[in-house]
């Protein structure tokens, strides 16, 4: 045995940046839904790495297509075509309906180029330089300025401000509070079609129809936000294909690449050939023919395997289940979600919770220092469901 996990996690202490307060674990391999650190110890995974690791851990396939291409080509930058990031743009367009895909290299720089497009867009149709983007309440967006500037946690921008401004923010599913912030200045309304970060809040069908119509009536931009909530997480390709209300521009990331790191905005014609022009925007990395045979293959295996159909199929299992805790549990008030991401809201912090499940061997995340998250694999199967459900029954037993 080398270094103990103490030893690792001291070191890390004193080398890295203390921007996160990391459990006490240092993880070292996957196997399938399962990982394991470096002790050896196995834990049930029910965070994916937060919704990234849709297809499990060690897909060989997938595996075998990313070494290849470590062999072969991994970075060209964007003045030369390579055949992973055409491949993969032809599948997005194919999953998403979108028609123009831009490559990035995380969700937060996919919302950097969302929020560009839509100001491009709304000034070459008017010149001015002051326009507003309406952004919801308890959203996330990502921590780099400008999407930190459009979410709705005071507490993540306060200690930043100023931001990137002209940003006003309306109450998720209440129209009217839209309504109001709209004025003539208004390029684009922006939300995720799940609140993820926010508390596993999905959207009003009869709310995001209307922003839709107010959009189209005005002709503001529509931006939904399926870093989170996209890739098969709540059943469907794209969360907002399930209430039909398709957006001007999207973005994409965490499970887009399964754990390499890769993002995408993605818009339809009318946006894409009235936004953006050469020279506008770029990235170096952004759409490296590593990153996107990732993509390529990920998006190949989701459509091969059904795996939004899988999700329609074990989610409402884990809905039931979850349903089951919280009534045997006074200490859960609440149980909100879509698909394979739904969260508990309990009366208390659930830090003790998420600690004791460590311990017990499950993996678990909050939402917000009160929620419980549940964004697992998408490949889980019910036994992994009723593996999860009694570790935790025992957790919030013994807290
Ligand atoms: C995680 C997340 C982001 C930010 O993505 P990063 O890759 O961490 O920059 C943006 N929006 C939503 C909805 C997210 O869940």
């Amino acid at each position: 045995m080398g270094q103990v996990m103490s030893d690792y996690i001291s070191e890390a202490e004193n080398a890295l940046l203390h921007t996160y307060n990391r459990y006490q674990i240092v993880l070292d391999r996957g196997e399938g839904v399962y990982l394991y650190d470096l002790e050896g110890k196995k834990y049930l995974d029910f965070v994916a790495g937060i919704a990234v690791f849709a297809l499990g851990y060690s897909n060989e396939e997938y595996k075998t297509a990313v070494k290849e291409q470590v062999d072969k080509l991994m970075h060209t930058s964007n003045y030369y075509y390579n055949v992973p990031a055409i491949e993969a743009a032809k599948r997005i367009k194919k999953m998403s309906g979108m028609d123009r895909v831009f490559f990035t290299n995380s969700g937060a720089e996919a919302i950097e180029g969302a929020i560009k497009t839509a100001r491009k867009y709304a000034f070459l149709k008017d010149g001015r330089t002051d326009h507003e983007i309406i952004a919801m309440n308890h959203s996330f967006h990502g921590r780099t300025m400008g999407a930190l500037s459009v979410t709705g946690n005071p507490h993540y921008r306060d200690a930043f401000e100023p931001g990137i401004g002209n940003i006003r923010f309306a109450d998720y599913n209440d129209f009217e509070s839209v309504e109001r912030c709209v004025n003539e200045k208004t390029c684009a309304i922006l939300m995720e079609t799940v609140q993820g970060e926010g508390g596993l809040t999905p959207a009003n069908e009869d709310f995001l129809r209307k922003v839709r119509a107010l959009c189209d009536e005005k002709d503001i931009l529509l931006i939904l936000d399926e870093i989170q909530c996209g890739m098969g997480r709540t059943g469907y390709d794209f969360a907002w294909q399930k209430y039909g209300v398709k957006p001007d521009v999207m973005t994409s990331a965490k499970a887009l690449g399964c754990g390499v790191p890769v993002g995408a905005f993605m818009m339809t014609e009318k946006v894409g050939s009235h936004s953006l022009v050469a020279g506008d925007h770029g990235t170096t990395y952004g759409g490296n023919p590593l990153a996107c045979t990732a993509v390529n293959k990920v998006l190949e295996i989701f459509e091969r395997e059904d795996i939004s159909g899988h999700v329609r199929e074990v989610a409402p299992y884990l809905w039931e289940k979850l349903d089951e805790l919280m009534k045997k549990h006074p200490a859960i008030k609440e149980h909100r979600g879509a698909g394979l991401m739904q969260g508990l809201v309990f009366d208390t912090p659930v830090a003790p919770v998420i600690n004791k499940a460590l311990d017990k061997g499950l993996i678990l995340i909050n939402a917000g220092a009160n929620i419980l998250r549940f964004v697992p694999p998408l490949v889980i199967g019910k036994e992994h469901i009723d593996e999860m459900v009694s570790i935790l029954d025992g957790c919030i037993e013994d807290v």
